[in-house]
């Protein structure tokens, strides 16, 4: 079987097709900076030949053709898939499963915009363009916020007046995808029944969330009901009194909109250090750059204490998950998040977490009980691996 998974942004697509059941990646790409003149398309055929055009490519459309063009180069059309997988980021209370799409779940999914702005109307564009193209083949929506359906409401809910509510407003969650991919590789390391683990994942990329497993469910995540909350991240502040905005709005007559943008694209390891790039921090933190320096503090601190709150949630805990772009990567990161938390259980082993070009691995002391993993993630092979499981069932 064969499944072309499409994560369709608001000026990119990313795409990969996989071969099932060995979940060979056959072909994965990017077309980024649709509607400019200069935009790239750089993709890999069977993991190995890198290409890289640049042309101009001015929609979606025309964007999912020149991936059409690309199949054709491994002799493949669309009519010979067996789904078209779409990432969506928001599927709110409605969407807590991989869903097969049609008109009316179209509708549903427009209704959702107000809770997602930024992510929900690229999402949708790419699936209707793909039915366009493909109008025979199955599309398949796969929701990051699919995998916290399982929070109990205790975790979901704000102590806010309770018929805000009745507005959808509530914790739902992200980067679901993420945390369930590396949840089943870490029960595939351990060789234990997911069911069976109690785990926290870190997803720390530029964007980053925690998230408690218990018994291979999630019931507690750091985002909530935007992205925004929690960890400090690449450019979002994270967890924030909230009275910092009105605070704003009148001292610095600020409009909402831009106080937002500005606690959304301007704060964070940017806001603090200049940069959102971990590896210019580190760079920076050599050459003496004291802001640098706090950014990495106030990231590993803000981790660390999640990992505390959710080792007391969850009770019991097997292993704990560093994933992402940083998190894979970051081995000065991850030693200072686990720093003197021995008395946890958890011991980072200095060898084993040095970087090993983020491959997936343990890095705690052998004697310690409780796990400590690094996991490479695959967002797009766990979206197609969710598309099949819905076929086949
Ligand atoms: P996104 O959320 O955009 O998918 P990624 O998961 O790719 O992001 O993570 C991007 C982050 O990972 C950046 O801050 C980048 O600096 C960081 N990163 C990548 N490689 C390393 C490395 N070797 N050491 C530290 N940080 C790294």
């Amino acid at each position: 079987m064969k499944i072309l998974v499409i994560n369709a942004g608001s000026s990119s697509i990313k795409y990969a097709l996989f071969k099932f059941p060995s979940t060979k990646c056959l072909l994965k790409g990017t077309v980024e900076k649709i509607g400019e003149k200069n935009s790239l398309h750089h993709y890999s055929l069977k993991e190995q030949h890198q290409q890289k055009q640049i042309l101009a490519i001015d929609n979606h459309q025309q964007a999912l053709k020149l991936i059409v063009e690309t199949l054709a180069e491994i002799k493949l059309s669309l009519n010979q898939l067996d789904a078209i997988a779409h990432r969506v980021v928001h599927g709110g209370e409605i969407f807590q499963q991989p869903t097969v799409i049609n008109a009316k779940r179209i509708e549903q999914l427009k209704q959702l915009i107000p809770l997602a702005p930024l992510h929900n109307p690229a999402n949708i564009l790419g699936i209707e363009t793909a039915i366009k193209l493909a109008p025979t083949i199955k599309q398949i929506a796969i929701f990051d916020t699919a995998f916290h359906h399982t929070l109990p409401e205790h975790a979901a809910r704000y102590p806010i007046p309770d018929n805000w509510y009745q507005q959808n407003i509530r914790r739902y969650g992200f980067h679901g995808t993420s945390h369930a991919y590396v949840a089943k590789q870490t029960a595939k390391m351990l060789d234990k029944p997911l069911k069976k683990l109690n785990l926290i994942s870190l997803h720390l990329g530029n964007g980053a969330s925690a998230c408690a497993i218990q018994q291979g469910a999630s019931i507690d995540t750091s985002m909530g009901f935007t992205p925004q909350e929690g960890l400090m991240m690449g450019t979002r502040c994270g967890d924030i009194d909230s009275s910092v905005y009105p605070y704003l709005a009148e001292q610095s007559q600020l409009p909402v909109s831009e106080i937002n943008r500005l606690l959304n694209q301007e704060s964070g390891l940017k806001g603090i250090a200049g940069t959102n790039d971990m590896r210019e921090i580190h760079t920076l933190i050599a050459k003496g750059d004291e802001k640098a320096k706090l950014a990495f503090n106030m990231c590993c601190y803000r981790i660390k204490k999640y990992i505390g709150a959710y080792y007391a949630a969850l009770g019991r805990l097997d292993a704990l998950i560093f994933t992402g772009g940083i998190g894979e990567n970051d081995e000065k990161l991850r030693a200072k998040c686990c720093h003197h938390l021995e008395n946890l259980g958890l011991l980072i082993h200095p060898k084993k977490n040095q970087a090993a070009n983020g491959k997936t691995r343990f890095i705690h002391h052998n004697h310690q009980k409780i796990a400590i993993l690094v996991v490479k993630t695959d967002e797009e092979l766990e979206i197609a691996q969710q598309a099949i499981e819905l076929l086949s069932s």
